[in-house]
């Protein structure tokens, strides 16, 4: 397939579209298809392609998503630097709905998720992936954070530099003494979606970042009756516009050429499947 996008942007809850002028196009890969179509635009001279991560009409709860068919599509449209963004509860009092956070840290709760493409299973044209232990220690792209952060600097909203998001399996949320002990442990935000995305664009040698917008304070940090998923979009929808905002920004404001290090993930390591 042609290059048709180099930046990808991957649309969460409450967040279905980002440019205007699109082309729709269909993306099989060997993990199955991947959550919708991809919408491929321009936006400043650059390609985009955007993701909506649930599908367009929200069907995929977080743990029934495709992530390793939705990094491969990207990828294979030409996609090689990622912006993320999700919505997240805060877990400490200061992050409360409406603060925009770049993590610079993950930690993973989920539960009963692939999330390597290197698992010894055979692709549909028989290749085989190798094992294959890439490093993650800085999960985000710092090109891409930085991209995040200027973009939101420069649209009046200050943005947190850093700071950790749990990921959890869901679809539930959590309970208060999870919630709790989430936050004792120093972590920022909790999401369900930012888990594997980070670690399967990693071992493709995508760069990539996540923009987590607050949109409720999560069951440890509040006393009222907990978060509702209608209290997370009615947050989500007064907010994505500035979101959309800060993402044209930061989409225009990514490196044309990248110099940080996460095309050589694999480096080192013979993948014994051909990345697209
Ligand atoms: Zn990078």
């Amino acid at each position: 397939m042609s290059e048709q996008a180099e930046i990808g942007v991957i649309g969460g809850s409450g967040f279905y579209s980002f440019l205007d002028d699109v082309t729709e196009i269909t993306v099989e890969t060997p993990y199955g298809p991947p959550s919708d179509s991809l919408f491929l635009g321009e936006l400043g001279g650059r390609k985009v392609a955007f993701l909506p991560r649930h599908g367009r009409k929200h069907h995929l709860p977080p743990h029934r998503i495709n992530y390793r068919a939705n990094l491969w599509a990207l990828r294979a449209t030409g996609v090689r630097q990622v912006l993320a963004p999700c919505a997240v509860g805060g877990l400490q009092p200061e992050y409360g709905p409406g603060t925009l956070l770049v993590p610079d840290q993950l930690v993973d709760r989920t539960k009963a998720r692939v999330q390597t493409y290197f698992d010894g299973e055979p692709l549909p044209d028989g290749s085989q992936p190798n094992v294959v232990h890439v490093s993650f220690a800085d999960p985000y792209c710092q090109s891409g954070r930085d991209a995040a952060l200027t973009a939101a600097r420069g649209r009046g909203w200050e943005p947190v530099d850093g700071g950790t998001l749990c990921v959890v399996e869901g679809p539930r949320f959590s309970t208060r003494a999870e919630s709790r002990w989430h936050a004792a442990q120093g972590w920022s935000v909790v999401g369900m979606t930012g888990h594997p995305e980070a670690i399967l664009a990693r071992e493709l040698g995508l760069c990539y970042a996540t923009l987590a917008l607050v949109t409720d304070l999560d069951a440890g940090a509040e006393t009222g009756d907990g978060v509702s998923h209608e209290e997370v979009l009615k947050v989500f929808g007064e907010n994505v516009g500035r979101l959309r905002d800060v993402l044209f920004d930061a989409v225009t404001g990514l490196p044309a050429e990248r110099r940080c290090g996460c095309a050589d993930s694999l480096d080192g390591f013979d993948p014994g499947i051909r990345l697209p």
